[in-house]
């Protein structure tokens, strides 16, 4: 019976997983799935609760109400993996595999720029997420409580206008309003920017929806601010240049969302192969050389054959591999091989808010309410991939 360790409930772990379910069932191998929680959280709902429109519940899962009957569940933080020994240790496990699964997401990336790490606040997880919220609203209240009324309380900077930025912008609408009912503040007093080194906004949609995205935000007194390339961060201010000249954008929150790396553990476990957390894998998303070890989600960077670069990372690649790797060992447990891992792009939705969107996807172009119910579709569809439909129709907010 061989041992198969899956590290990470993410997308691309929980997706190898329940593609795994038959050869636990018949018993041709024995599956350990680790996690740091006892829960899956939907990482890309995740700007929903930073902005505090919804609540971690909606978008966790726990792992023991996931997995199916013969599955070995261990809670905990993956520190060390030794690839000669094959032995992967948690901070109180030691784990030996045959066959192991690397899944485990994302961290932030702050290019080394000068005070990031310690002044801005990541969208990395369902933690720092509710760290955003809660500062959001204790400035919100500072300020209705302060009779000094420093402008800097109630406004809020976002370093990256990337889709996770945009996405996030875009809930802030519906909390400054919510907050400022609440705390009784006039709603034209609140500052929110959007900032991004880039020229040019939501470059993988046609110019006409990045303007309509735009748009929308900015009719919504958001100031997107392009060309500023960000150089620091203290405790309240962003320093940005633009067109060669420095300015500084203040507010008591600050958060970034302009980069991702893959895990450190990937940097740690192979140094000559990987980069940033991310590793270039074969055509069959194992590690070069080490043919029991795959690789799933942020953490791989796959190139198709004739292609230069990787695929963006993304919940939908993420998926796709982890259905892919699950066959791939399926077939290798009896004695088939599999044909190269194909990816699928069914293209890109970008949420504004819970009722409008741009959509680029399955080869049509649209925009508004029913953009922003196919988000909604695909987002269910990703915890189907990697759950079931039951789970699916109860975690996501379609209607
Ligand atoms: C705000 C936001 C919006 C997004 N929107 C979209 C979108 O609309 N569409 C899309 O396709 N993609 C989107 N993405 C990107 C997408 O969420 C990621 O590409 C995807 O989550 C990657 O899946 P994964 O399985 O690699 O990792 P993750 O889903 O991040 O899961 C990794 C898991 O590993 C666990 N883990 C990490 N380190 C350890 C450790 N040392 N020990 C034990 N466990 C550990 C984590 O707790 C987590 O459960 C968005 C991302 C963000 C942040």
């Amino acid at each position: 019976m061989k041992n198969i360790v899956i590290l990470g409930a993410g997308y691309g772990g929980l997706t190898t997983l329940k593609g795994l379910n038959g050869v636990v069932k018949n018993g041709q191998a024995k599956v350990t799935i680790v996690n740091k929680n006892s829960y899956h959280y939907d990482t890309v709902n995740l700007h929903e609760v930073s902005a505090g429109n919804i609540k971690r519940d909606e978008i966790c899962l726990e792992i023991k109400d996931i997995v199916e009957p013969g599955v070995n569940f261990v809670q905990d933080e993956v520190i060390k993996i030794d690839t000669e020994k094959k032995v992967v240790y948690t901070k109180k496990h030691e784990l030996d595999y045959d066959l192991l699964v690397v899944g485990l997401g994302f961290e932030t990336q702050t290019f080394g720029i000068e005070g990031m790490l310690d002044n801005a606040l990541p969208i990395t997880d369902i933690v720092a997420a509710e760290k955003i919220s809660e500062k959001i609203e204790s400035n919100f209240k500072k300020y209705a409580e302060s009779t000094e009324k420093d402008v800097k309380d109630i406004s809020i900077v976002v370093g990256g206008t990337g889709l996770a930025g945009i996405e996030f912008l875009a809930e802030l609408i519906d909390r400054r309003r919510e907050l400022c009912k609440k705390y009784g503040i006039d709603e034209k007093l609140v500052k929110i920017y959007g900032l991004d080194a880039a020229p040019v906004l939501l470059p993988m949609f046609e110019k006409s929806y990045s303007d309509y995205a735009r748009k929308y935000l900015e009719d919504n007194g958001i100031e997107i601010i392009l060309g500023a390339g960000i150089k620091g961060a203290t405790n309240d201010r962003f320093i940005v240049e633009i067109d060669g000249e420095r300015k500084e954008l203040l507010a008591s929150t600050l958060v970034w969302t302009a980069g991702v790396k893959g895990s450190r553990l990937m940097d740690a476990t192979f140094p000559e192969l990987a980069k940033n957390g991310r590793l270039v894998t074969t055509q069959q998303l194992t590690v070069p050389g080490l043919e029991e070890i795959y690789i799933v989600g942020d953490c791989a960077a796959f190139i198709e054959e004739g292609q230069e670069r990787p695929y963006p990372t993304t919940a939908q690649i993420a998926n796709q591999m982890g259905a892919y790797v699950s066959k791939h060992i399926t077939n290798r447990l009896n004695g088939n091989t599999t044909p190269n891992f194909k990816y699928i792009n069914r293209g890109v939705v970008c949420s504004l808010g819970h009722k409008n969107a741009i959509a680029d996807a399955m080869g049509l172009k649209y925009k508004g309410f029913f953009a922003a119910k196919t988000k909604k579709l695909i987002e269910a569809k990703a915890i189907n991939e990697c759950t079931n439909l039951k789970t699916a129709i109860r975690n996501q907010r379609i209607i």
